[in-house]
């Protein structure tokens, strides 16, 4: 099993996880042991967010989608948005705030759940009132944490140690534009996002009535 970034290998974890005997949670209660709290930060792509919890779906695993309300990248007040909230429910995910500190605007489209965007370490762990943040205790732990940020797994792939059950529990963030999108490195796969988004955009413009000849 070679540790690409794909969507192969992304079920080939989920399948791990259920291997080693663990159940995907959201958060709330908890954390308990042999628990999972899978967190998708969507910096960047609701297409890419929406091909992932497919696939999350057809593994009967649910897990947590934190969506921007000031992205540059995409609007959640657009038709696309507001559809793809409605899918990522309709799925079985919960749909929480991926913010930008120190706005948290937390309206009744969102779950009671916050993620920083690009925290810093001064107030990325403390508490905000009326809402979990991931960053902090219980559920956060370095030990029991994994990223992918940027294409890189700073203390590895969890694949094998989740098949092996060497975790008590685990929170993983998954970025999906990265699994998504194909390239060997993050800029690389930027490109091949950017790509896609390209004839998404033409597509846009067409149906917005812009003559393209
Ligand atoms: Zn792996
Ligand atoms: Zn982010």
């Amino acid at each position: 099993m070679s540790c690409s970034f794909d969507l192969t290998h992304y079920a080939e974890i989920l399948e791990a996880g259920k291997a080693g005997g663990y159940r995907f949670a959201t958060f709330g209660s908890g954390p308990e042991r042999g628990e999972i709290y899978l967190r998708h930060d969507i910096d960047l792509s609701l297409d890419a967010a929406l091909q992932m919890a497919e696939l999350e779906a057809e593994h009967d695993v649910v897990t947590t989608y934190l969506l921007m309300t000031e992205s540059v990248f995409y609007n959640l007040d657009s038709n696309e948005g507001v559809a793809a909230m409605a899918r990522l429910r309709e799925l079985g995910h919960t749909v929480g705030l991926h913010a930008v500190y120190p706005n948290v605007s937390l309206d009744d489209r969102f779950d009671p759940v916050v993620s920083w965007h690009n925290p810093d370490a001064e107030y990325m762990s403390r508490s905000i009132p009326g809402a979990i943040n991931v960053y902090a205790e219980p559920f956060f732990d370095p030990p029991t944490y994994r990223s992918d940020s940027n294409q890189h797994w700073r203390s590895g792939c969890p694949h094998e140690e989740l098949r092996g059950g060497g975790f008590p529990w685990l929170q993983i963030l998954v970025h999906p534009e990265i699994w998504v999108y194909q390239g060997a490195t993050m800029g690389l796969t930027m490109r091949s996002m950017l790509n896609a988004e390209k004839a998404r955009r033409l597509e846009q413009l067409a149906a917005d009535g812009i003559d393209l000849s």
